[in-house]
């Protein structure tokens, strides 16, 4: 099979408060909102995207903010720690900044020559930030933060296994190639993608199970380039006996699900059409957008969601 992944699309997460939300990824990680719309299969539910200036696959952190909603327990069979990439030398301005925030969970790390600054996100989410290369990431600038420090987009993600036998096949089968192992950790990288491009395989056998709630990682999504790519590996997937949703309009991507033998949910989601299908790159985000079938009761929808700020 051709190798049609090009690393990570976006990741999917679960908040409670749509506010706070918000303003932990519009201000405190200075990212920016690239799209506001809801969930398509709860439209009282607001789905919040936030990335780079035109929300680039491998920088989109997206969330479903469900309001009343107990936070997750972190454990097995679930993404454990999303990781964003910034530039050499930038963790010492993080540190501060989030510390002066009132971040909790700073850590720093080395991992496989990596330095690393874990953090908690505003639901208690499995944060790092990891300095890495650039590899041409312009960060966007907002909120304090400048084009030297900014977020680059996704790093990588970490996943927390009991076993890490069949989802390591999945990914070699998807077109990661194995790399280095460090304790219980090994990473998968896939070459010739976009920059978000690593996979840590965490092993922790007998660990307890992940529940989730508001600060998990709901799915997690790869990055092909075109419907044709798409087509092929829902056929491959389907071939190997992975039960593979249809083919999924959602309006700036097509997406397909399949949930993973670690327990993990994963998606494959085209890099078109993108997010300034429905609006100018210089507006992005700052417009209720709703898919059509919703249009008619778009009254309703807008002034049953509590209101954001509008900060680019
Ligand atoms: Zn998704």
């Amino acid at each position: 099979m051709k190798k049609h992944i090009k690393g990570l699309h976006h990741v999917t997460s679960m908040a409670a408060d749509a506010q706070v939300n918000n303003a932990f990824f519009t201000q405190t990680l200075g990212l920016r909102r690239v799209k506001k719309t809801v969930n398509f299969d709860d439209p009282g539910t607001y789905h919040l995207y936030y990335g780079d200036k035109t929300g680039t696959p491998g920088s989109v952190m997206t969330y479903f903010p469900f309001g009343q909603m107990p936070k997750g327990k972190r454990g097995n069979g679930e993404v454990g720690v999303t990781e964003f990439a910034v530039a050499k030398d930038t963790l010492g301005f993080w540190q501060d900044r989030l510390s002066e925030q009132g971040v909790t969970g700073l850590s720093r790390s080395t991992f496989l020559g990596e330095n690393r600054l874990a953090f908690d996100g505003s639901d208690g989410d499995g944060f790092a930030l990891v300095e890495t290369e650039r590899s041409g990431r312009t960060a966007w600038t907002s909120a304090g933060v400048d084009e030297e420090t900014g977020i680059l987009g996704f790093h990588g993600a970490r996943f927390r296994l009991n076993d890490a036998a069949a989802t390591a096949e999945l990914l070699t089968f998807m077109g990661y190639e194995k790399d280095e192992t460090d304790g219980n950790v090994t990473r998968y990288r896939i070459e010739d993608g976009n920059a978000a491009r690593t996979i840590d395989l965490e092993e922790l056998p007998g660990a307890s199970s992940a529940y989730q709630g508001a600060g998990s990682v709901h799915h997690i999504a790869f990055a092909v380039e075109n419907r044709a790519a798409q087509d092929e590996m829902r056929k491959a997937l389907l071939d190997t006996g992975y039960q593979v949703t249809p083919v999924i309009d959602r309006d700036y991507f097509h997406a397909i699900y399949f949930r993973t033998p670690g327990g993990i949910l994963f998606e494959i989601a085209t890099n078109e059409p993108g997010f300034d299908r429905d609006e100018d790159t210089a507006h992005l985000g700052e417009a209720l957008k709703l898919p059509a079938m919703y249009q008619p009761y778009r009254s309703r929808i807008e002034s049953a969601l509590p209101v954001l700020a509008q900060r680019r």
